[in-house]
């Protein structure tokens, strides 16, 4: 399976297509391409899904796409295309811009459930304690806050509410699981909610006690 290349470095360009997009499918191939040592870049293709470009000797790369063909936990991949080719020279690793080009079937990726430790945050003391529209790469709303594919924020609901400082560290930090989380919002910087007319300090508190 996955020939193409030696021991030599070589070239992957490995497509994944499915639910690729919004289920934390870049910093995935992320963590799994540092961990096998390998340069290039991840990006969704528009609607297309995803592009992986990487370089090394062609045993990581092999290893690596044997880590990676599955997808993180919320995907579901239905397509998987390996390329072999000549190596260009990248260094390092990185998460790059999407690609506009919209054309393709594309699958959007559906809400999910709150996770385990979002909750947790949610019932914490951090900057996300008591915030409802706690979120990470591995849960939130998909389908419902997005206006188009590819699944960036720009292209969603979530485009007009600038991270505040703590939130942009989380979402450039690798090691963070909302790292590249794009519904990434906390009380100081996500969207708030109120009730109208009346404008309680504590909507759901004061609905609660009406019904
Ligand atoms: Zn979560
Ligand atoms: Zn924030």
């Amino acid at each position: 399976m996955y020939e193409g290349c030696g021991d030599e470095v070589c070239m992957a360009r490995v497509l994944f297509d499915g639910v690729v997009q919004g289920v934390g499918f870049r910093p995935f191939i992320y963590r799994a391409a540092v961990d096998h040592g390998l340069a290039g870049y991840v990006r969704n293709l528009g609607a297309k899904g995803v592009e992986v470009v990487v370089e090394g000797s062609g045993d990581e790369i092999r290893s690596f796409i044997n880590t990676v063909e599955e997808g993180p936990p919320l995907s579901e991949v239905r397509e998987l295309k390996v390329e072999w080719g000549s190596p260009r020279g990248f260094e390092g690793f990185s998460i790059s811009g999407s690609s506009e080009d919209g054309s393709g079937s594309g699958v959007v990726p559906p809400d999910t459930a709150i996770c385990s430790d979002c909750l947790m945050d949610i019932h914490g003391e951090g900057r996300f304690s008591g915030y409802w529209a706690t979120s990470c790469v591995n849960c939130g709303p998909r389908f419902c806050v997005l206006r188009k594919m590819p699944y960036d924020r720009e292209n969603t609901s979530m485009s007009s509410f600038e991270l505040c400082s703590d939130c942009k560290d989380d979402y450039n930090d690798p090691g963070d699981r909302r790292y590249h989380a794009q519904t990434i919002a906390c009380a100081e910087c996500g969207p708030s909610h109120y009730r109208v007319p009346g404008c309680s300090e504590e909507p759901i508190k004061s609905v609660a006690e009406d019904i």
